[in-house]
C-alpha cells in the first residue's frame, strides 16, 4: 500500500498560486525531496499534508485514509510527524527530559503539576537518543549543545511520536555544511531501517541528490518534474527553469566568498 497519496491539491492566497494541482505518491521507507526556487510553494505543500493548511481542493490519503482537512493535532494521531525548533523554555530541561516530554505527550500522560519528566519514558527517550547518537548527551542541559546536535535532538523528538511519515521543512538551515550531510545520513538511516516515508525540503544540492530517493521540483505551485535523481539531473526543463538558477546562485555565493 501507498503510504502518502497526494492528489490534486490547489492552494491560493490572493491572486498567487501557490500550488497548482500538486500530485504525488510516496513509500514508505522513501526519502522524496520537494526542490524549487524561493515561493515556489514548497511550504504551502507541506502545510496542507500536515494539516496547518487546508487545500483549496484536493486531498491527502495517508495509507490509503484521507486526512486532508484535519486539525494538526489529528494528522499528527494518524502518523505524520514533523521536526520542530525545540522552544526557548524548553532549552533549560536535559536532552533526555525534551524526548521523554515528547514521548509523554504522544502517550498521552498528563504530569502533575511542577513534576518534572525525570523517569517516565527514560529509557525509550535513551533508544531513541541513541539512534541519532545523542545517548552521551542524555543529562546535559540542551541550551549547552552544538547547534547540528540540536537538530538531532528534534529529530529524536519527532520520532517520540512513531510517525509513518515525518516531515522536514528545510532541517538543516543554519547548519554547516559537515552537520548537515550528517543529519542527512541519519535520517535516510532511520527512515529505512524504520520504514518510515520522509517528506523534505533543503537548499543545499548536494544534500539533496546524495539523499534524496526521488526528487520533486516545484515551479510556481506546479510540479515539473518528479523522478530519481539521475533523471531530474538531466531533466531539460529542470536545467532550464531551476538548476540554472541555482547554478546562477551558486556562482554568486561562491564569488562573495572569495572578495
Ligand atoms: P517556498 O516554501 O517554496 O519558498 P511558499 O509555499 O512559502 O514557498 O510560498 C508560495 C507562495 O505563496 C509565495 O508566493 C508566497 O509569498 C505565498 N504565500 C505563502 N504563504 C502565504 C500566506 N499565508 N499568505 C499569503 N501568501 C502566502
Ligand atoms: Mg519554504
Amino acid at each position: 500500500m501507498t503510504l502518502l497519496k497526494v492528489a490534486g491539491l490547489n492552494k491560493r492566497f490572493g491572486g498567487v498560486i501557490a500550488a497548482k494541482g500538486v500530485t504525488f505518491e510516496l513509500e514508505a521507507g522513501d526519502m522524496l525531496a520537494i526542490i524549487g526556487p524561493n515561493g515556489a510553494g514548497k511550504s504551502t505543500t507541506f502545510n496542507m499534508v500536515g494539516g496547518q493548511l487546508r487545500p483549496d481542493s484536493g486531498e491527502v490519503l495517508l495509507a490509503d485514509k484521507p486526512v486532508s482537512g484535519l486539525a494538526p493535532r489529528d494528522v499528527w494521531r494518524r502518523g505524520i510527524g514533523r521536526t520542530f525548533q525545540i522552544a526557548q523554555t524548553f532549552v533549560s530541561m536535559s536532552v533526555a527530559e525534551n524526548v521523554q516530554m515528547a514521548l509523554i505527550s504522544w502517550h498521552g500522560r498528563i504530569l502533575s503539576f511542577g513534576a518534572r519528566a525525570q523517569t517516565l519514558y527514560r529509557s525509550e527517550a535513551l533508544d531513541l537518543l541513541d539512534l541519532v547518537g545523542m545517548r552521551d548527551d542524555a543529562d546535559r542541559p540542551v541550551r549547552e549543545l552544538a547547534y547540528g546536535d540540536v537538530k538531532r535532538v528534534e529529530l529524536a523528538i519527532a520520532l517520540a511520536s512513531a510517525p509513518k511519515l515525518l516531515l522536514m521543512d528545510e532541517p538543516t538551515a543554519g547548519m554547516a555544511p559537515k552537520e548537515r550531510s550528517q543529519l542527512m545520513d541519519i535520517t535516510a538511516t532511520i527512515a529505512r531501517q524504520r520504514k518510515i516515508g520522509v517528506l523534505f525540503t533543503e537548499h543545499d544540492m548536494d544534500a539533496v541528490f546524495a539523499h534524496a530517493d526521488r526528487i520533486l521540483v516545484l515551479v510556481r505551485g506546479e510540479i515539473i518534474a518528479d523522478g530519481k535523481p539521475d533523471e531530474v539531473r538531466a531533466n531539460a526543463r529542470v536545467k532550464q527553469v531551476y538548476l540554472g538558477d541555482m547554478g546562477v546562485a551558486a556562482a554568486m555565493r561562491a564569488r562573495r566568498g572569495r572578495a
